[in-house]
């Protein structure tokens, strides 16, 4: 009888300990491990409250690794850092070797391949890889929403042996997958595959994990994905608008500035002479008989010889000397704060450069020549139009002197001849 009382006692006293035990669990502390040295009734439910807090210490531990996840793929701006995030951020929650991101277009109608990381084989499936939706499997996993689990890819392509892009995963190396759609407000974006080297790879459990958090993924990578297409858009905007302005201001043949961009440089730099007092010296070049050209070779011969003409003005000018396409066989160059020698030294270093050997036309080499007429401002009195005006009258005067010659005019002094 008294041996009986003493086991009740005993029996309380470790019901007791197990309901502090659970007590304490339960607000969170932290709790010695059960490990009961018999084996009756008591000890086996003190074995099965020990399965329990095991459980829901990893429970916590992943849902805290999930949490963590999320926070850092948040940060992510870039689809491509987020998605990198979310390479190194799965770690330890799902197994794999390979993870892939394909967005479908716009009009749902086909899925492309986009990023890959992968520590498997030569990437067979690399980003732009693009395959229409309809009658993929891919298809159905976007009705029902669901990560599918293919834990044999082998045995799958020797079943669907049709498939291009299993057979390529195959090749990389991966032997199982979890595909995960990607679903925004119920708007389908693309899907993100997870491959690992290993058959039978993937269990419920990973489907479980990355559906509890398949909403936050998808919106972050959805809003990467746009943020990425918009500064994508914005970057080819800014270029085209470069190219816009380009040809607008640039002569289409030579690639030099145009006539209207050359006047506008022009009145500028005598805009701001009037207030610096710095010269601006104008030089105007006119291909000598261009027209023979034209007319022994063609037309297209023409264009090159205006072409090579332009390289070796190029060539020969500094990179503060501006020079512009003036009309036909014409080009007008603006040098600004230099002294007459210099300009007129510039004049005669073009005038040879054109001049130095034969330019190679096609059908054959020919020596071009030109004349050259030089115009440099007077004080802040002159204007573009005047100096232009000078040096297309020292221009005549070089064409009248017998060609492949410098002249100097300057609309105060009159026509000098420098050469
Ligand atoms: P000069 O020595 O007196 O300057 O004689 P020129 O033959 O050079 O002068 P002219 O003004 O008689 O002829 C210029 C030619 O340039 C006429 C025109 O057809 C040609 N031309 C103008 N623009 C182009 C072009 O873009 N390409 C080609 N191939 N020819 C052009
Ligand atoms: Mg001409
Ligand atoms: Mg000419």
């Amino acid at each position: 009888m008294a041996d009986q009382l003493a086991d009740t006692d005993k029996v309380r006293e470790r019901v007791d300990a197990y309901a502090a035990w659970v007590t304490q669990l339960r607000s969170g502390g932290s709790v010695p491990e059960l490990h009961p040295d018999s084996s009756d009734p008591l000890a086996r439910l003190a074995q099965e409250l020990q399965l329990l807090a095991d459980t829901l210490g990893r429970r916590e531990r992943e849902l805290r690794q999930l949490f963590d996840l999320v926070e850092t793929v948040e940060q992510g701006v870039l689809v491509e850092d987020v998605l990198s995030r979310i390479f190194d951020g799965f770690a330890g929650l799902i197994p794999y070797e390979r993870i892939g991101c394909a967005f479908l277009s716009g009009d749902g109608t086909h899925l492309t391949a986009y990023w890959v990381r992968s520590k498997l084989g030569a990437v067979q499936v690399s980003a732009g890889y693009s395959q229409p939706l309809a009658g993929s499997s891919l298809e159905q996993i976007l009705l029902t929403g669901q990560p599918r689990i293919l834990n044999d890819l082998e045995d799958y392509l020797r079943a669907k042996p049709e498939s291009d892009s299993t057979r390529r995963i195959v090749l990389e190396g991966g032997r199982s997958s979890l595909t995960c759609p990607l679903i925004v407000d119920d708007r389908p974006i693309g899907f993100l595959f997870f491959t690992s080297r290993e058959k039978n790879t993937y269990r419920d459990v990973h489907q479980t994990i990355f559906r509890q958090i398949a909403n936050q993924i998808s919106l972050v990578i959805d809003k990467s994905h746009l943020y990425q297409q918009m500064i994508e858009r914005n970057r080819q905007l800014v270029e085209e608008g470069r190219k816009l302005e380009e040809s607008a201001s640039h002569d289409a043949l030579t690639g030099v500035l145009n006539r209207g961009a050359i006047m506008r440089l022009a009145e500028r730099a005598f805009a701001d002479a009037a207030k610096t007092h710095k010269s601006v010296g104008m030089i105007m070049v006119d291909i000598d008989h261009f027209k023979r050209i034209n007319d022994t070779l063609g037309h297209a011969a023409g264009d090159e010889a205006l072409k090579e003409v332009t390289r070796r003005l190029t060539g020969a000018l500094r990179q503060s000397d501006q020079l512009g396409r003036y009309g036909g066989e014409e080009f007008l160059i603006i040098i600004v704060d230099a002294a007459f020698e210099t300009i007129s030294k510039t004049a005669e270093r073009l005038r040879q450069a054109i001049a130095v050997s034969p330019v190679d036309l096609g059908s054959e080499a020919r020596s071009i020549t030109a004349s050259f007429g030089v115009a440099i401002s007077g004080g802040a009195t002159n204007s573009a139009q005047d100096v232009i005006a000078a040096a297309d009258r020292a221009l005549y005067a070089a064409k009248n002197g017998g060609r492949n010659r410098v002249v100097f005019d300057n609309p105060d002094l009159g026509i000098a001849a420098a050469r």
